[in-house]
């Protein structure tokens, strides 16, 4: 089926018409604080499946369950541990996933086949208007085609996904920028399985314990389990090869010189490039500002033309490690210059 995608202002008409579409099983590109999502009602097994068309999305890859009242975990979440009820008690609404052993209710399709469940309370106003007026929670993941970086605006969703779904809301750009922290629980404490908005510093302070899964800053080998699937795939990736230079501005523009005039910089404001004469784009000088800026500059870089790119390599404390895990998927975990 091929769609007259709709672009409709977040505003009352809007939330009305998603709540229409969504409540008759199909998908609808929604804003969030975080990234854009493809939402569609997490109940309802083919509705779901429509996710995974319209992205071209590995069924093996779960999606996020989206609530918009606290109640709304119980219905999902077999087991609900006390350090969850703490976490949501600080973190939500916000930028947070946490993941529960799933209840019967939540079909094997969006848990990508895991008997477990991730569960998000977004903070955005318009996503949780949506889900208050369909009345269910919403399975969402980012509204990309799969494999390219997430969208953070509704030129982004329409870019990837115009025909292939009946309507995005436009909610403007996203305050964060990169997708939810998602956490697992142990016996004592959490494991940080996608680092995100909400820093394992924060979460520390709160639950005590934070253990950062593997898979967050390595390579993870073809043939393990990934605890969090999407970080196994080919991921946030644009046409250009990038690889990350670690480094002094002074050590990168010297490395950038011996790559020829064909090469994009990818730095963090005009003051790296020093006279530098090579065409650059800023991803931003504070963290914050980086995750806000990253997948707007990776599709840039397509627009542009870009082949080759060498990105400064960001700070990877607080929000910097989401960032830093993002870019080094984009870059297929190339990275030279200093070691850390
Ligand atoms: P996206 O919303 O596109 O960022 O994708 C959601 C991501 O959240 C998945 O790719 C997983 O990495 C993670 N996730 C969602 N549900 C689970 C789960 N039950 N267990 C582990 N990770 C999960
Ligand atoms: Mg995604």
């Amino acid at each position: 089926m091929v769609y007259d995608t709709r672009i409709m202002k977040a505003d009352g008409e809007a939330v009305a018409e998603a709540a229409r579409l969504l409540k008759s099983g199909e998908v609808v590109a929604i804003p969030t604080e975080t990234v854009y999502g493809l939402a569609a009602n997490a109940f309802d097994e083919n509705a779901v499946g429509r996710i995974f068309q319209a992205k071209g999305r590995p069924q093996d890859n779960p999606l996020i369950v989206h609530i918009s009242r606290l109640e709304m975990l119980y219905d999902l979440a077999a087991e609900i541990p006390d350090y969850a009820l703490k976490c949501a008690e600080v973190f939500w609404s916000g930028p947070l996933t946490m993941i529960f052993p799933k209840t019967d209710k939540v079909p094997y399709v969006t848990s990508g086949g895991l008997d477990t469940v991730g569960v998000r309370f977004p903070a955005s106003a318009a996503a949780r208007a949506i889900i208050d007026a369909c009345g269910f929670p919403l399975a969402a993941p980012s509204a990309n085609l799969s494999g390219s970086p997430s969208p953070t605006s509704a030129m982004h969703v329409y870019d990837d996904l115009k025909g292939r779904i009946p309507c995005i809301i436009d909610g403007g750009s996203c305050a964060v920028g990169v997708e939810s922290t998602v956490i697992a629980f142990e016996e004592d404490g959490v494991r940080l399985l996608r680092p995100g908005f909400i820093s394992a510093e924060e979460l520390e302070d709160v639950v005590g314990k934070v253990y950062i899964d593997k898979g967050v800053t390595s390579q993870l080998p073809e043939n393990i389990k990934a605890a969090s699937p999407g970080m196994k795939y080919k991921h946030y990736s644009p046409k250009a090869d990038i690889t990350i230079f670690r480094g002094s501005a002074d050590e990168y523009r010297e490395y950038a010189k011996t790559l020829g005039k064909d090469l994009w910089c990818m730095v963090f404001d005009d003051g790296d490039m020093n006279g530098l004469d090579l065409p650059h784009i800023c991803y931003g000088k504070t963290s914050e500002e980086q995750a806000k800026l990253l997948f707007d500059t990776l599709r840039e870089l397509d627009k542009r033309g870009a082949k080759k790119v060498l990105a400064r390599c960001p700070d990877t404390n607080g929000v910097g490690l989401a960032v830093y895990n993002r870019l080094l998927r984009a870059a297929a975990f190339r990275v030279v210059g200093n070691d850390e």
